[in-house]
C-alpha cells in the first residue's frame, strides 16, 4: 500500500528556473537608475515595493514590472523618461517570453514518479501566465491535476485537498520554498519535501522553522528513493 495518495509539486524554482528571470531583470533595473542613486539603495527600495505590492497585484511578472514602475517614478522624483519607462516594460516582456529551463532531473523524476502515484502542481501566481509556463514546460501531460492558485496559505492548501477528497496525512509536497511550500502543508496535517535553492527569493525565507515537520532533500532527484524508503512496509 501506498503511503501518499498524491504527489504535488510547486512550480516555478521547483520545476524549472524561474528567479534568475527576476535577478537579471531587477539588476538591469538598478544599473538604470544608479545615475540616480546607489545601486544598493535602489535594490533595497525595489524589494519594499515588490514586496508591498504583493497584496495589490498578486505574484508574478506583471506585478513585477509595475514595482519597478512605482520605484522608478519614486527615485527620480518623477523624472523617469517614457523611453526608461519603455525599457522596463521590455524587461517584463522578456521575462514573459523566457525559454523555459527545467532543473536538472524534473523530467525523469516526474517520469519515474507518475508510475505509482498521481502527481500534482499546485503553483502560485497569475493565471495566464502560470498557464503558459506549463504548456511551454512539456511537462503538463505528466501531471493528473494542475492547481493554479492565488496564494499558498494553509487555507488555500485546506481548499484544494477538499477539492479532490485528499486526506492531509496522505498528502506529500515538494517545492523549493518553506514560506509557500512546507511551512502551510505542515500546518493543514500535510507532509512536505524542501527542496532548497541557493538564491530564494528574499520574500520566502523563512527563519527559524520547526525542521521536524518535513525532510529537506538535496534534489528533486531524490525524492523516489526517499518516498519509497517511507513506504516501506507502510
Ligand atoms: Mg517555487
Amino acid at each position: 500500500m501506498t503511503r501518499f495518495d498524491v504527489i504535488a509539486f510547486d512550480a516555478d524554482d521547483t520545476l524549472w528556473h524561474e528567479i534568475e528571470h527576476y535577478h537579471d531583470a531587477e539588476a538591469q533595473f538598478v544599473a538604470m537608475l544608479s545615475r540616480y542613486h546607489d545601486k544598493a539603495y535602489i535594490q533595497a527600495r525595489m524589494v519594499e515595493t515588490d514586496i508591498r505590492n504583493l497584496k495589490i497585484y498578486g505574484y508574478g511578472v506583471k506585478g513585477f514590472v509595475l514595482s519597478m514602475i512605482e520605484t522608478a517614478i519614486e527615485l527620480t522624483e518623477g523624472r523617469v523618461t517614457g523611453n526608461e519607462i519603455e525599457t522596463i516594460m521590455q524587461f517584463g516582456r522578456e521575462m514573459m517570453n523566457a525559454p523555459i529551463a527545467l532543473i536538472d532531473g524534473v523530467r525523469e523524476t516526474l517520469e519515474q514518479l507518475r508510475q505509482t502515484h498521481p502527481i500534482m502542481i499546485i503553483t502560485k501566481g497569475d493565471l495566464f501566465a502560470q498557464e503558459t509556463k506549463i504548456a511551454r514546460s512539456g511537462l503538463a501531460d505528466l501531471f493528473t491535476h494542475i492547481e493554479i492558485i492565488s496564494d499558498k496559505k494553509a487555507a488555500d492548501y485546506r481548499a484544494v485537498l477538499q477539492r479532490y477528497s485528499y486526506v492531509p496525512d496522505r498528502f506529500l509536497m515538494a517545492g523549493n520554498s518553506l514560506r509557500s511550500d512546507v511551512m502551510p502543508v505542515c500546518e493543514v496535517g500535510g507532509h512536505a519535501i524542501w527542496l532548497p535553492r541557493d538564491n530564494t527569493w528574499v520574500h520566502e525565507q523563512v527563519p527559524d522553522v520547526d525542521k521536524s515537520h518535513f525532510v529537506a532533500l538535496a534534489t528533486i532527484r531524490d525524492i523516489p528513493a526517499w518516498v519509497q524508503r517511507t513506504e516501506q512496509g507502510y
